[in-house]
């Protein structure tokens, strides 16, 4: 090894050293510590919530207001220091709600019968939620299986492409209608899981619960209930797994018909373009997604279906 050698190492070393780090590196090494506690199986707290009563405790603000002027030795014991705070607090977390936005990362709330208040006073608007009919396919993200939803149930959207909650500020990581929050936020706490579980007790928010009082509507949305079903979908996929893609007629033939439906009663009925998710739930057309397959209109206006994440090759 030549001298060169010998100094870069040196060099390199030393910076790996607390007592040459700046500020910015400590709160750099901070996060990446806390987020390596957060990642251990035996702990179930987002990382974003121990990093946020880590910035609120008074002897890690003492740290980082002063480690501009510590020397190397106090650096290296006050970074112990910093490493004991953030175990501590992965630990013993508050058991409050610090509106760290983590929860509303994850997901949108699905809503309860006690939160129709929220959508009639305006909390809520009525665009900002949709039906996931009964019946219909979903794959959570821990399961390659499908799963069919037993019951029906009414949910905040989500922002476009992602897991979260329309509602979360994503540059303040707030909630926009924290006062008038959902049932389920109001039960989420990532300190103890009870009282969630304890909420599949009270009942949901249905369609029904909404416009039993328009009966015409009621009649419609039962009409298409029956007449679009996700078993008849689902057998329709299977039979094109079976064909190997022969029988993709049956399935755009579902689709057109969904389609056609949702739209003759929507113009009907004079249903907002933005409603429609919430009075029929998600389309077909939609949906396809879930058994790996997207819809692709072409230029002369026909609709085929392709695999997802293939433009290139049509299955039909
Ligand atoms: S409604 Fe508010 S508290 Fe609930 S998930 Fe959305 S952003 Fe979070």
């Amino acid at each position: 090894m030549n001298a060169h050698d010998t100094s870069q190492n040196t060099t390199l070393a030393d910076a790996q050293s607390p007592a040459c780090w700046a500020a910015e590196t400590l709160r750099d090494n901070v996060l990446a510590h806390v987020q390596e506690l957060a990642r251990h199986p035996e702990n179930k707290v987002p990382a974003e919530r121990v990093l946020l009563q880590l910035t609120q405790d008074t002897d890690f603000q003492a740290v980082l207001k002063t480690w501009n002027t510590l020397n190397g030795p106090d650096r290296v014991a006050a970074w112990k220091k910093v490493l004991g705070l953030a175990e501590h607090h992965a630990r013993e977390i508050l058991p409050a709600c610090v509106q760290c936005g983590e929860c509303c990362r994850q997901g949108s709330p699905t809503l309860h019968l006690e939160d129709v208040e929220l959508l009639h006073k305006g909390a809520i608007p009525w665009n900002a939620v949709y039906t996931l009919r009964r019946g219909e396919p979903v794959r959570s993200p821990f399961q390659t299986e499908l799963v069919f939803l037993l019951d029906e149930r009414i949910k905040v959207r989500e922002k476009p492409g992602t897991m979260e909650c329309l509602f979360l500020d994503t540059s303040l990581s707030q909630c926009r209608i924290y006062a008038d929050r959902p049932l389920q936020c109001r039960a989420q706490a990532c300190w103890d899981a009870g009282p969630a579980e304890d909420l599949s007790k009270q009942p949901y928010l249905t369609r029904r619960d909404l416009f039993k009082d328009v009966e015409l509507l009621m009649d419609v949305i039962t009409e298409h209930d029956r007449r679009c079903r996700f078993d008849q979908l689902a057998a329709a996929f299977r039979e094109l797994d079976a064909t190997r893609g022969a029988s993709v007629d049956q399935v755009l033939h579902l689709l057109a018909y969904e389609d056609h439906f949702r739209n003759f009663m929507a113009e009907k009925l004079n249903i907002p373009e933005d409603h429609m998710e919430l009075v029929f739930g998600r389309s077909f057309a939609a949906l396809v997604q879930v058994f790996g397959c997207r819809v692709r209109t072409e230029p002369d206006g026909t609709r085929v279906l392709v695999p997802d994440r293939d433009e290139a090759s049509p299955s039909s």
